[in-house]
């Protein structure tokens, strides 16, 4: 076999440009308002409305480090073509920004692998990519800039430390989600390794099925077929396994699905025998934890009329964060401060649409909420945005809240 060759360069730890681009990331993303926010103890009071925001919101610290290595590639490489393979993450400004700067994505359809040169520069966003498209860079021999959150090469650690113990991955994931995809390659790249993905508890009701031999070959392989590694024999592959989470999912979703396979190997092999069958390890990341935690400490101490949640229809952490405050209060998940077109008026995503049904298209999931806003007497509203989501926008919507309220 011949091994791909090496790239002529590859930058893991940036490109030595943090200074330069710090004021222009600065202006693009700082808020002043949020800063004013936060000083006031996380409560903003204007008119009739106060908004609570939650203690830990917007951008990680894998978001920060991505699209700040994506600013220095670009000053750093002025006179080559910059290229990412895909959004570089899950927010419309500022990819949108990226591209205003020259920075081209793969991932859109006049765009292709098989056009790249060893000339160019391509950078990997915090989500990772597959084994199969880095081989294909590698060969292009093109200049790299990974971005890989650390946090997702974990998980990918995890899978293939399951994979070489002969246990199969089960991900709690959203299948068409690159991160997801990503630690899927990586499962399947160990020789002998296998994985299947799992969405929710109902997804992991028919798992433990097949694991009891409640349910057969054909119920899985109708649910899955698209969703489990090639050659997967449910039979075979679900003897031993071994639970991974992409990193921004719900945390108590993810300790359901746990200890519903968790239960199911001690009814199926017997309590002694059970870490010869099962084994999971928490790879839900801290930032997403963090901030599925303060929001629910938000949401206790205060009595709210509605949350609005900020963050690209296609993030997953802004999802469940929605998810959570949906639980106890009538909540919106807006992309972009525009989303507020009135008092009246208010463009969101609806939880039920389907994982990623709006990516790469902002519109195509939202629906029109009417009255959204109480319409006299004070509102409280308790405000969070996703992990990919700058200060910028947070701070726009807050500032639209207080004014579409005062017009009232
Ligand atoms: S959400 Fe977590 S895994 Fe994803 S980039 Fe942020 S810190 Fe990294």
């Amino acid at each position: 076999m011949v091994n791909p060759p090496v790239p002529a360069s590859i930058y893991r730890k940036g490109l030595d440009l943090k200074l330069q681009v710090a004021g222009e990331l600065a202006s693009d993303y700082h808020s002043q308002l949020v800063e004013r926010v936060k000083d006031a103890g996380y409560r903003w009071q204007d008119g009739r409305v106060t908004v609570h925001l939650a203690r830990e919101f917007g951008f990680c610290y894998g978001v920060d480090r991505a699209v700040d290595y994506a600013y220095q590639t670009r000053l750093r490489f002025p006179d080559q073509r910059v290229f990412l393979t895909d959004e570089i993450i899950h927010n419309p400004q500022v990819n949108n920004r990226l591209r205003n700067s020259g920075i081209r994505f793969l991932s859109d359809p006049d765009e292709s692998t098989d056009n790249l040169v060893a000339e160019d520069v391509v950078i990997i966003p915090a989500f990772g990519v597959t084994v199969a498209d880095l081989e294909r860079l590698d060969r292009v021999g093109c200049t790299l800039v990974d971005t890989t959150c650390g946090s997702v090469l974990n998980v990918w650690r995890r899978v293939q430390e399951h994979a070489r113990d002969g246990f199969t991955s089960v991900i709690h994931g959203k299948l068409r989600h690159e991160e997801t995809r990503a630690t899927a390659s990586q499962a399947a790249a160990v020789n002998g390794g296998r994985y299947v993905v799992i969405l929710d508890e109902a997804q992991t009701g028919l798992v433990c099925d097949v694991i009891r031999g409640k349910a057969g070959r054909q119920e899985f392989m109708d649910a899955f077929r698209d969703a489990c590694s090639p050659g997967f024999d449910p039979e075979r592959d679900l003897q031993r396994v071994g639970l991974a989470n992409q990193t921004t999912m719900l945390m108590s979703e993810s300790i359901a699905i746990g200890e519903m396979i968790r239960e199911t190997m001690i009814a199926r092999y017997g309590p002694a025998a059970l870490t010869d069958h099962y084994r999971a390890l928490d790879t839900i990341c801290s930032a997403t934890q963090d901030r599925q935690d303060a929001l629910k400490q938000m949401l206790g101490a205060h009595r709210f009329d509605l949350a609005v949640v900020i963050g690209g229809y296609n993030s997953s952490n802004t999802r469940n964060l929605a998810r959570i405050c949906a639980q106890q209060i009538p909540t919106y998940h807006i992309a972009a401060p525009t989303c507020l077109v009135s008092a009246t008026e208010l463009r969101h995503q609806p939880l039920n649409v389907a994982p990623g049904a709006s990516a790469g298209d902002e519109r195509a999931a939202q629906t029109v909420a009417r009255n959204w806003l109480p319409p006299d007497g004070d509102a409280t509203i308790a405000v969070t945005a996703g992990a990919s989501t700058p200060d910028s926008v947070v701070g726009e919507v807050i500032d639209k809240l207080t004014q579409l309220a005062s017009r009232e």
